[in-house]
């Protein structure tokens, strides 16, 4: 049984792009017979805000996409929240740094801007030196001792390729060599995303990582915590960019870039929902009116596209006219 899930960060509006994420996400448990689960990734304190929470689960729900499960706490109806679960990463951070494989690091943002200033210099990609990587217990407590809040770091190991057999963009293969020991919690003790969205994947037993391409680049760091801690590895769909009918990435130029634009501009979301399944994903035959129900028994991620989807304001408005 398929479960998959939509993580949104709460830092803005339900993006057309997200949308789409959310719905795709939300097909493939339905076709599969499968669950579909809503985590709010707050973990950037900053920029997330309660605000765009509300925002995106009142969009979620106008579309008519409903999780199948939430956290108790607030009731069934309630998404996860990744800022709730801090202490349920903690263990996972404790054993990584136990066993070697993540180190506190105790330099700062000026020492990394200036690494990072010099390979720029020598036209080198900036990969973190690895200074703190085997500070003794004596130097560790000298720097604690001067009240220094170390971030964690992954130890990266050196020259071992990453293989991504992606469901939407075929093979795709990194090495560890071109990616740097990364942070996995900040000095203020929260995990970062890259961290959090693992340890989270692997509690909730998702099976398929379903998400934008933009987010390829985050995967062989995950891959490489899955692995340091010994968790099976799902399955992954990088699904490609909306662009706008210039071939440039989509903008408020394009159209309406929000779905709570959508509904204030009266557009029916079962129309909306026909619209973006059709963007990137193709049905089978020449038939482009579906309801969701339709969409649920029909959607496959073999049909999802690997080209960038393009956003056309004239075929929504064909679709919703015809609702
Ligand atoms: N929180 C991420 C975002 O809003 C999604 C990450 C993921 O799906 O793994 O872009």
């Amino acid at each position: 049984m398929e479960r998959v899930r939509f993580a949104p960060s709460p830092t803005g509006h339900l993006h057309i792009g997200g949308a789409r994420t959310a719905l795709f996400n939300y097909l493939y448990a339905k076709r599969t017979g499968g669950k579909f689960i809503v985590r709010i990734e707050d973990t950037d304190l900053n920029r997330s805000t309660t605000e765009s929470e509300k925002v995106i689960i009142d969009s979620l729900k106008w579309f008519g996409i409903n999780w199948d499960e939430g956290i108790e706490v607030g009731g069934p109806d309630e998404p996860y929240r990744s800022t709730e679960r801090n202490f349920i990463y903690e263990p996972y951070v404790k054993k990584l740094i136990d066993e070697g494989k993540a180190y506190y690091c105790y330099c700062s943002e000026e020492e990394i801007e200036k690494e990072r200033q010099e390979s720029l210099s020598k036209g080198e990609t900036y990969k973190y030196s690895g200074k703190c990587r085997n500070l003794t217990e004596e130097e560790r407590k000298k720097l604690e001792e001067k009240g220094i809040k170390p971030v964690v770091r992954f130890r990266v190991p050196d020259n071992e390729p990453i293989i991504i057999d992606d469901a939407v963009r075929g093979r795709v293969e990194f090495n560890t060599n071109d990616i740097g020991d990364f942070i996995i919690v900040k000095s203020d003790g929260i995990p970062v995303y890259n961290f959090a969205v693992v340890v989270d994947d692997h509690l909730m037993k998702i099976t398929t990582v379903i998400r934008g391409e933009e987010h390829l680049s985050n995967t062989p760091r995950q891959i490489l915590i899955y692995k340091a801690l010994g968790f099976d590895i799902p399955k992954f769909a990088h699904v490609s960019l909306i662009l706008g009918k210039d071939r440039t990435k989509m903008s408020k130029r394009h159209g309406s870039t929000w779905v709570e634009q959508y509904e204030q501009a009266g557009y029916l979301p079962e129309a909306l929902i026909n619209f973006l399944a059709l963007l990137g994903w193709s049905p089978e035959g020449d038939e482009e009116i579906f309801t969701l129900e339709e969409l649920c028994e029909k959607f496959s991620l073999e049909r999802v596209a690997k080209n960038p989807a393009v956003f056309d304001i004239d075929k929504l408005n064909h679709i919703n006219g015809i609702y």
